[in-house]
């Protein structure tokens, strides 16, 4: 269904939105989570964060057709694709790797959503056959392993014929998870892993803290609709990770929600957020020196305080299995039912 989303003049923005039931479930009941806008490229243009009444998955809705997303990823969206800066990550990934690939493997590995390659490329130097999906037309040519470009749901894989299939921070990102999946259960071997780290919209990060990426973040998972996808596609729930090994949520103004918002009962609306240091500066016309942050922090105390607390709340949530980003490792049984 269409639903015409014309803002008033003046405003920009987008003219037709798309509007859709619960991926999860069907259902067509929601209510409203959060608002906020696009705030790496589009400030004027808002967004509404949904949660189905029947399942609890949260999406957005209206959201960008397939055909109008591509707006948001604007090509300095991947400037943080630099290799070098994630070598720790790509290791802290190789690990669940290792670990949770079954015994007696191939070590035949696809990763989707894998961008420049530079992840497969990490495990090909592991001794890993590795393959990769990417949809995304921006990223850099790869010549030294397959790559399909492609949606996942739509590249040509064989069935059965992977040991592990990786998605670091994808599933949040598409138009149709159940899709995603579904071809996941159909790529892996029977006893191979799909493993895969998403945004915690149980988390006061996700669903509090306005620390979400709306429109390119379309889906909000919790553990409970993760396990109800899993249950649907065949998949087998293994384990969780709360934490920040592969990608981290900070909880910012996680003290100022709890001492003003939380227990009032009022809820924290993202244009009550105090302004961030970066559009302080830029409002002042200051350079980010020593003196402006200082200037800053005369300020805005609340806010450093906040900010220097919030390490504390962050091995909270992980210890108390509530952290903004989970990693999830799910199995393909071996007795095919
Ligand atoms: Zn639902």
């Amino acid at each position: 269904m269409l639903v015409d989303c014309t803002p008033p003049p003046g405003r920009g923005g987008r003219l037709i939105m798309e509007s859709v039931t619960c991926n999860l479930c069907g259902s067509s009941e929601s209510r409203p989570v959060f608002d906020m806008p696009d705030t790496k490229f589009f400030p004027d243009e808002w967004f509404t964060v949904v949660e189905c009444v029947k399942c609890g998955l949260g999406f957005v809705n209206p959201r960008p057709s397939r055909a109008e997303i591509g707006r948001h990823y604007p090509a300095d969206y991947y400037d943080y694709l630099a290799p070098e800066l994630h070598q720790q990550r790509y290791a802290n990934e190789a690990q669940y790797i290792e670990r949770y690939a079954s015994p007696g493997h191939h070590r035949r590995l696809l990763d989707v959503g894998c961008a420049n390659g530079d992840f497969p490329r990490f495990m090909k130097a592991r001794g890993w056959a590795v393959e990769g999906v990417e949809v995304s037309a921006t990223t850099v040519p790869v010549t030294d392993f397959p790559i399909h470009r492609a949606e996942f749901p739509d590249a040509r894989l064989q069935p059965d014929s992977f040991d592990v299939v990786t998605a670091w921070a994808v599933l949040e990102h598409v138009h149709d998870p159940m899709a995603y999946f579904v071809r996941a259960h159909e790529v892996l071997a029977p006893g191979g892993a799909f493993i895969f780290t998403v945004p915690n919209f149980a988390s006061l990060a996700s669903r509090r803290l306005y620390r979400e990426d709306p429109p390119r973040h379309l889906y909000y998972y919790t553990e409970a609709t993760v396990s109800a996808y899993l249950e649907r596609t065949g998949l087998r729930y293994e384990t969780s990770v709360h934490g920040n090994d592969v990608y981290e949520m900070l909880p910012t103004h996680w003290l100022r929600y709890y001492l003003q918002y939380r227990w009032r009962g009022a809820p924290m609306r993202y244009t009550d957020l105090p302004e961030s240091p970066e559009s302080y500066f830029a409002r002042r016309g200051l350079a980010p020196s020593l003196t402006s942050r200082a200037r800053y922090a005369l300020t805005h105390p609340f806010t450093v305080v906040d900010a220097l607390t919030r390490p504390l709340h962050e091995r909270w949530s992980m210890a108390r299995r509530n952290y903004g980003i989970v990693t999830f490792v799910a199995r393909k049984p071996r007795d095919r039912a």
